[in-house]
């Protein structure tokens, strides 16, 4: 299993241009509501308010797609325009109600994840071992997908270790953050919220424990929903048991 966090682009991509991407999860809308684009701001009855670069010309006839699963309606060009700013992974994210469509993918730097048993309890799970996990990122230069490409990040406090119950529910968790690692959304590169550093690795979105045996930072145990809150956060990312069973 890949587990070094640097398999960015799907191979089914090949070829496939953010037009014909972004058309795959639209549905064609023949009169468009009253109503405004809230990527642009501007009405959905006549042009896209996109005006940079990368978004070529649509017929009037598809100036305005509906999103098949949610509903949510935009111009066509301003949908790729959106696309062309994000990770053009394959996948597309409603900024309205945030639904993902595709498979969503993050721009986690290159490292590793490794995890482990470990023979003792956590606070609030006096039953079951504890699983510790291991996250190393060695600082790098920035890629096209990051704030400032070419630019070099920092990565502080790394190897940072993490831990879970090695309860069943805990150990879904697990798989999870495996798929989530592969797909790399664990991390970041960004300004961090704690130090105000900017260029450097910050976590993405999914909370995890650093503290073992306390609980003097608010990111220890005893913490009863918090692999609740985690598999929440995970599902945000577009990340459910499912993908973990076809993943293995
Ligand atoms: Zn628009
Ligand atoms: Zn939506």
């Amino acid at each position: 299993k890949n587990l070094n966090g640097s398999s960015p682009v799907h191979p089914a991509l090949a070829g496939k241009t953010p037009e014909e991407v972004v058309k795959k999860y639209l549905q064609k809308v023949k009169s468009p509501p009253e109503e405004d684009c809230t990527i642009c701001m501007e009405p959905l009855g006549g042009p896209s308010g996109y005006k940079g670069p990368g978004v070529g010309p649509v017929s009037k006839a598809e100036s305005v797609g509906r999103l098949t699963q949610c509903g949510h309606q935009y111009h066509f060009q301003c949908l790729v325009a959106m696309y062309n700013n994000g990770n053009k992974d394959g996948s597309l994210q409603c900024p309205t109600c945030k639904t993902i469509y595709g498979v969503k993918t993050g721009n986690q730097p290159a490292g590793k994840m490794e995890y482990h048993v470990i023979p003792h309890s956590l606070p609030g799970h006096p039953d079951c071992k504890s699983i510790r996990i291991i996250y190393n990122i060695p600082p790098g230069i920035q890629g096209p997908e990051h704030p400032n490409p070419g630019k070099p990040f920092t990565a502080r406090g790394f190897p940072r270790h993490c831990y879970l119950p090695d309860s069943e529910k805990g150990r879904k968790v697990l798989r999870l953050l495996l798929v989530a690692w592969d797909r790399r959304l664990i991390f970041s590169v960004g300004t961090s919220s704690t130090t105000g550093e900017s260029d450097t690795v910050i976590w993405n979105e999914v909370h995890h424990k650093t503290e073992f045996g306390s609980n003097l930072t608010g990111h220890g145990f005893p913490d009863p929903g918090h692999l609740d809150n985690v598999l929440e956060e995970l599902r945000a990312q577009g990340i459910t048991e499912e993908d973990a069973l076809v993943e293995k």
